[in-house]
């Protein structure tokens, strides 16, 4: 804490893995011997630069840009990058930290690292955001590479800016290094799922759950907060698997559509329009937005946070439990409170912590790296089988964990517990470095 101080999210990130330890620790001295928390709590290298840019009025801008390599024992750094007005070494760490443990339970070979930038994209041109994404490179460029560094999306970073953001690579370094972003555009480079992967990941992940207890998403009633890139695709597949998706949001407040939700509506006004969800509102007939009040207040059988972190509240979660809430799984990273995640639990309702429903995404982005490490394309229907078949594999692999060390049922204790053991030998074995 001292040495990480006013970084709070990273301390709430890092306070929530070693809470899951304690067994493990007690059952691997080695672990303890060679100092593993310790070094895994400290990132192997963190880059701070200034991202100077010219404005649409001539005006020039300076943001602050970041990239923090925290881990890279399995497998090069590999984490999105997020453009958000919020942004500060403190949120960049937490996500960091967090992908290392996610990276891992997918059983794919790829370390963890995250990063971004506090410049907001909402409201700029396409120029704007142009420029900025050049001069964010024009540093950035040094640190990374498909055996060193691979960054992806996150929120404020989609298709547009992953291409300006290579676009610049290519140009400074004149090699067509496919490998070195992902989310790439299925023209240059991208893979086919990609834009859906966490979404349908997060879906995927929720309907093991359900099955747990005797039941699938057919029938269910469901709420999701966010409207970019995760939300979405989560709509999407909760549909297709038969539920009744019937609220979503964005910073300005939340829809309800008891009729479910038109996805190719959604899909229009903010992927191609780049609007809000008070659009949605004024082309659909029987919507209503509600400003101020929380998204988790409409009544839901599962709930898929996928907007932001810390999103879901205490408060949220009781009135959740009261609504009847069977399932909660998270699409955003560190969306509900830690207040939240043990009132839910206590209650019984099946919970599934971010860095396990939505590996999708990274999963998917890795699936990438290796058709572009062979010059391959994959279809559509191929790609979502494999990650069908990974979300499978991660839900027994946290199932599993969380019965081994007696706590049947919780997908936390079992996500942090399979996540840590594997960077942990592997950071052993590797040696003190
Ligand atoms: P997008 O930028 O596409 O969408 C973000 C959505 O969340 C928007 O609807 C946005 O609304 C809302 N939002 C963002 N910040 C806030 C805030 N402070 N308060 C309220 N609403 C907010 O991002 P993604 O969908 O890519 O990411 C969403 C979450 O999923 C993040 O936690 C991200 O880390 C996580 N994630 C994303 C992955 C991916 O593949 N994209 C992979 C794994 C996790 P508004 O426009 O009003 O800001």
């Amino acid at each position: 804490l001292a040495r990480n101080p006013g970084e709070v999210e990273f301390h709430q990130a890092v306070r929530e893995v070693f809470d899951s330890l304690g067994p493990v620790l007690q059952k691997n001295p080695q672990y303890v011997d060679a100092a593993v928390l310790e070094r895994i709590c400290e990132p192997e290298r963190q880059i701070i630069f200034r991202v100077p840019w010219v404005d649409d009025r001539n005006h020039v801008q300076i943001n602050r840009g970041f990239r923090v390599e925290f881990n890279s024992a399995l497998g090069p750094f590999k984490g999105g990058l997020r453009f958000h007005p919020s942004v500060y070494l403190g949120i960049v760490k937490f996500l960091g930290f967090e992908q290392i443990f996610k990276n891992s339970l997918t059983g794919m070979p790829i370390g963890g690292g995250k990063g971004g930038s506090d410049f907001d994209p909402r409201g700029r041109s396409d120029g704007e955001v142009m420029r900025f994404c050049q001069s964010f490179m024009t540093e950035l460029y040094r640190h990374i590479g498909e055996y060193t560094d691979v960054p992806a999306g996150d929120i404020g970073v989609g298709g547009r800016e992953i291409g300006y953001l290579f676009g610049q690579y290519k140009r400074i370094t004149n090699r067509y290094e496919s490998g070195v972003l992902t989310g790439k555009g299925i023209s240059w480079g991208g893979s086919l799922v990609r834009t859906e992967a966490t979404g349908y990941g997060t879906v995927f992940f929720a309907d093991h759950m359900l099955r747990t207890k005797g039941q699938t998403f057919d029938g269910q009633r469901v709420v999701v907060s966010g409207s970019g890139n995760v939300a979405t695709y989560a709509i999407q597949k909760a549909q297709q698997l038969g539920a009744n998706v019937v609220s979503f949001s964005d910073s300005s407040g939340y829809v309800v559509d008891e009729a479910g939700v038109d996805v190719d509506l959604l899909r229009q006004i903010k992927e191609v329009e780049r609007g809000r969800v008070a659009d949605y509102v004024e082309r659909r007939p029987g919507a209503r937005l509600v400003t101020g009040g929380s998204i988790w207040d409409v009544p839901a059988t599962v709930a898929l946070p996928c907007a932001t972190q810390n999103e879901l509240s205490e408060q949220d979660a009781k009135q959740l439990v009261a609504n009847g809430v069977v399932a909660v799984a998270e699409g955003a990273n560190m969306p509900t409170t830690p207040g939240a995640v043990s009132l839910l639990q206590d209650a019984g309702v099946l919970f599934a912590p971010g860095k396990a429903a939505n590996a999708g995404g990274v999963a998917t982005s890795a699936l990438e790296m290796q058709q572009n490490a062979s010059r391959d394309a994959w279809t559509f229907e191929y790609t979502e089988e494999r990650l069908a078949h990974i979300m499978e594999g991660i839900h027994s692999r946290c199932e599993e964990t969380a019965d081994e060390y007696g706590a049947p049922g919780n997908y936390v204790l079992g996500a942090n517990i399979a996540g840590f053991t594997k960077v942990a030998d592997a950071m052993i074995s590797l040696g003190v470095i």
